[in-house]
């Protein structure tokens, strides 16, 4: 059976003010919501050396949202995977759509990230999701599909967590009809174990994003195959942020 993991991605926002919600994340997450869920924060990198007391205390874990496929060099401005974990990071997402499209990652990109946490003793939270022109195109199922063939590393371990996210239902409000997460789902199963093999797909867990919030979260949390949510604006505070993970 597989953990719920709720993941909060603080994306581009939180200053040192911002443990206070770290603090009371971490006091609301008792143990009877700790035996339904994982719960970690990803916050800024800047923060999580920061967050790392308050974070364990809570029984929260940490995770950074980007790294370089490198350990160390000369990668100006550039954070590796290696260093999230000295930091006090045991997750590190990677490939999400707002550094596909910001930073030009491709696939190839994603999977040599994700090989690096690997490398470094971190869980890697590997990103995937159509555009809404794609899914209007009829194309999502194909989109997605490649985007995990390309973004997984063939010998990634079942821990690995994979995140679909449809870009067009990040931070606008629109979610997917539980149909359509189902399907989408069902069908990331599939070509997760076509590229993993050995039945290590059933392990995977595999988060459903995009404008999860506490009104919504339960409707798509006990969808099939939804083995979690990552979830921005609703995670930068306890109250929201609580509000979802007690979906389960
Ligand atoms: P929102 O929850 O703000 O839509 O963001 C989703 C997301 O991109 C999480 O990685």
């Amino acid at each position: 059976t597989r953990r719920p993991l709720v993941a909060g991605n603080w994306k581009m926002n939180g200053l040192r003010a911002s443990l206070e919600e770290i603090e009371a994340m971490g006091a609301a997450y008792d143990d009877a919501l700790r035996a339904r869920a994982e719960l970690i924060v990803c916050p800024p990198a800047t923060l999580i050396a920061v967050a790392r007391d308050s974070a364990a205390r809570g029984g929260l874990g940490l995770g950074g949202q980007d790294c370089h496929a490198s350990a160390s060099g000369a990668h100006t401005g550039d954070i590796s995977a290696e260093m999230l974990k000295d930091a006090g990071a045991s997750y590190v997402i990677v490939g999400h759509s707002e550094r596909r499209s910001d930073h030009g990652e491709t696939d190839a990109d994603v999977q040599a990230k994700a090989a690096a946490a690997l490398r470094a003793g971190l869980t890697p939270i590997i990103c995937v999701g159509e555009t809404r022109a794609e899914r209007e195109a009829g194309d999502a199922l194909s989109i997605v599909g490649a985007q995990i063939e390309g973004s997984l590393p063939a010998d990634a371990p079942p821990y690995i967590v994979v995140a679909y996210e449809p870009v067009w239902a990040i931070g606008t409000g629109l979610t997917p009809t539980t149909e359509d997460v189902a399907e989408m789902h069902a069908f990331a199963r599939e070509r997760i174990e076509e590229r993993l093999g050995g039945g290590k797909s059933g392990d995977v867990r595999i988060l459903y994003g995009g404008s999860v919030k506490p009104s919504n979260a339960r409707e798509l949390m006990h969808v099939a195959n939804v083995d979690g949510a990552l979830v921005g604006g609703a995670s930068l505070t306890a109250k929201d942020f609580i509000g979802v993970a007690s979906a389960y």
